[in-house]
């Protein structure tokens, strides 16, 4: 297993845009071993590199099938709205109101370097924004409309 720290919103990697990935080598293979063994040990949903430091496009989204390998990912369409609790790793036990596309399809590179598009709706599609989002830099907590109250995170737990 190859975990790796999870950095808060308080470090500047996690403000910084990151660089295109370029070599799909043994290097960003075991970038994305350990990120896939991070994220399932968090339990969270997404991770993008920077929340491990590393300044490179590269994230991971858990569909609930598959977890899904996105490099140099960009939005490609999006449809609809919705307004929803959002969290992040890199904010630890704090959560959002965020407004985010019903849906959203996006391009990505895979391990090998191949193009492909991956599309999905409600979770997948608020995860595919927020995590891309960290590639450019920015937090949820930059474009939420507001933090949930501990009362309205109780209610939600129900
Ligand atoms: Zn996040």
């Amino acid at each position: 297993m190859g975990l790796r720290k999870i950095l808060t919103d308080a470090e500047p990697a996690l403000h910084k845009v990151c660089k295109p990935v370029e070599q799909f080598d043994k290097k960003l293979h075991a970038l994305l071993k350990d990120m896939e063994d991070t994220l399932i040990d968090s339990g969270g949903v997404g991770l993008a590199a920077p929340q491990v430091g590393i300044l490179r496009r590269v994230v991971l989204v858990d569909t609930g099938e598959e977890i899904l390998e996105l490099i140099n990912p960009s939005l490609l369409e999006t449809d609809g709205e919705q307004v929803g609790p959002e969290g992040c790793l890199s904010v630890p036990g704090k959560y959002g109101l965020v407004k985010r596309p019903y849906y959203a399809k996006v391009r990505a590179q895979d391990r090998d370097g191949n193009w492909f598009e991956a599309e999905g709706e409600e979770l997948i599609a608020r995860c595919f924004c927020h995590e891309l989002d960290h590639l450019d830099g920015i937090i949820y907590t930059e474009v939420m409309e507001r933090y949930l109250t501990p009362e309205e995170l109780e209610f939600d737990e129900e």
